[in-house]
């Protein structure tokens, strides 16, 4: 495994993170007795950053179940907080108070089991009702949480690239995690790489498969992909599945390969994956099998969704 450090919190991170994300199910059902397999195996095999969030359904009790009797000094953990599950609402509830700050992260430390969280994110704020609430109630209220303990570095997630400089230009951050924009069909977090360097903020470059746009399987119905990007992502598995290539695989071993961030977090359900996925850090994936995927997405690269309620 290769470790970098995370920007200016001086967290040494495995290049493949641990996305955990599929512990909660989103992607098919997982037993405990599984997903404490697979935890421990990714650990085993020197993956030491695991990320999850509260909106990830049962996967905070999931992940903390699974982390029990793991030295806490031998993971880096990152979970987040803003965004909830909520049976009225599929997008689910956003509340970025201050009070549901504290709350959230008391509930979170119980969960996973744990009196410190070394980093904390406001989880897709591009949702948040009210933006500016963002940068004056919920970060200052997160820094209340670092100065009692209880969390060592805070940051920031969201789909739109647009919201890191909308928060940076006002407030400093430790870290950000951005996801769906670091893998071969859509690599447009990298032109903001420079101004994340200039604010010495450490980047998570999360979903290499672009949710399971890029799996050997194809998406989920809840995928929010418009339908030309899904279609020329199931072009490429077509042509994968044709020549013997597991697309999944090409898609992990390009991002790791060429992804200017700290950390790439796969979501990983299985043994399996988490074997393939440590298997291809450090290797090149197929130029050939790339340049026929890059040719079938080219229609679509950087084709994006829409996500949350602010015109950035
Ligand atoms: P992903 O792109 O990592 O894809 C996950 C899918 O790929 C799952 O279906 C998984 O079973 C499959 N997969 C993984 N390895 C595979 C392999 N070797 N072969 C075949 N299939 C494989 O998507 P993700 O899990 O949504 O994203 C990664 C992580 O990033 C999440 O788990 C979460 O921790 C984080 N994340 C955060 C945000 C946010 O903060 N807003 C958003 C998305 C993801």
């Amino acid at each position: 495994m290769d470790y970098r450090i995370l920007g200016k919190t001086g967290l040494s991170v495995s290049a493949l993170g641990f996305g955990a994300a599929p512990l909660g199910g989103p992607y098919g059902p997982i037993t405990q007795a599984d997903a404490t397999r697979t935890v421990r195996l990714a650990l085993d095999l020197g993956v030491n950053f695991f990320d999850t969030s509260p909106w990830y359904q049962a996967s905070e009790d999931v992940l903390g179940e699974a982390l029990v009797g793991v030295a806490r000094e031998s993971y880096v953990l990152c979970t987040k907080l803003g965004r909830y599950p909520s049976a009225e609402r599929p997008s689910g509830e956003f509340d970025f108070s201050a009070a549901r700050v504290h709350q959230s992260i008391d509930n979170s430390l119980r969960r996973l089991k744990t009196d410190q969280l070394d980093i904390a994110l406001c989880h897709d704020i591009e949702f948040a009702d009210n933006f500016q609430q963002v940068i004056d109630e919920t970060l200052p209220a997160l820094r209340e949480c670092v100065a009692a303990g209880k969390v060592r570095f805070v940051g920031v997630s969201g789909l739109p690239l647009a919201i890191y400089p909308r928060v940076l230009d006002q407030t400093p951050l430790d870290v950000i995690l951005s996801y769906c924009h670091t893998s071969l069909n859509d690599d447009s977090l990298w032109d903001l790489i420079p101004y994340l360097e200039e604010k010495s903020v450490g980047v998570i470059g999360a979903s290499p498969l672009a949710m399971g746009l890029l799996s050997d399987t194809g998406p989920q119905p809840w995928h929010p992909a418009p339908e030309a990007l899904r279609l020329a992502c199931l072009e490429a598995l077509a042509w994968c599945k044709a020549h013997g290539v597991s697309l999944a695989e090409q898609a992990v071993a390009w991002t790791l390969q060429n992804a200017p961030v700290a950390t790439v977090l796969v979501g990983m359900s299985s043994e399996a994956q988490v074997r393939q996925n440590v298997a291809t850090v450090g290797t090149s994936p197929d130029p050939e099998a790339i340049k026929a995927i890059q040719e079938i997405l080219a229609p679509v690269h950087r084709l994006t969704w829409p996500s949350g309620n602010v015109t950035l």
